[in-house]
């Protein structure tokens, strides 16, 4: 996969400052916090599958064609908030929100 589908979506709501990048682990794509590199943040990683995951969860609920893109992922989610422990919460266009804790996933 050349592109971050989730690029440009993902906030760190640990330094509250900077936006995740994608990065590519070991053939798997990542995101990470911009300040890490400049030590002003944790290494906190989100991996992209578990973020698919979620979104494909959403588009079947919400009768969506999942074929992901950053543009199919910028047209219906709003921001997603890092957190720490590799947690996130989604926040959708429509409302809906996704929040995932230790694997766990709850709507709202
Ligand atoms: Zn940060």
């Amino acid at each position: 996969m050349a592109k971050y589908i989730f690029s440009s979506l993902i906030n760190c709501g640990i330094c509250n400052d900077k936006k995740y990048k994608g990065i590519c682990e070991r053939g798997h794509n990542k995101y990470i916090c911009q300040n890490y590199q400049y030590k002003n943040c944790i290494r906190n990683i989100l991996i992209e599958d578990d973020l698919l995951k979620f979104f494909k969860i959403y588009c079947n609920k919400n009768n969506i064609e999942f074929n992901p893109t950053p543009l199919l992922a910028q047209q219906h989610i709003e921001k997603i908030i890092a957190l720490e422990n590799s947690c996130f919460e989604v926040y959708y266009r429509n409302g809906d929100m996704q929040y995932c804790k230790e694997n766990g996933i709850k709507f709202v």
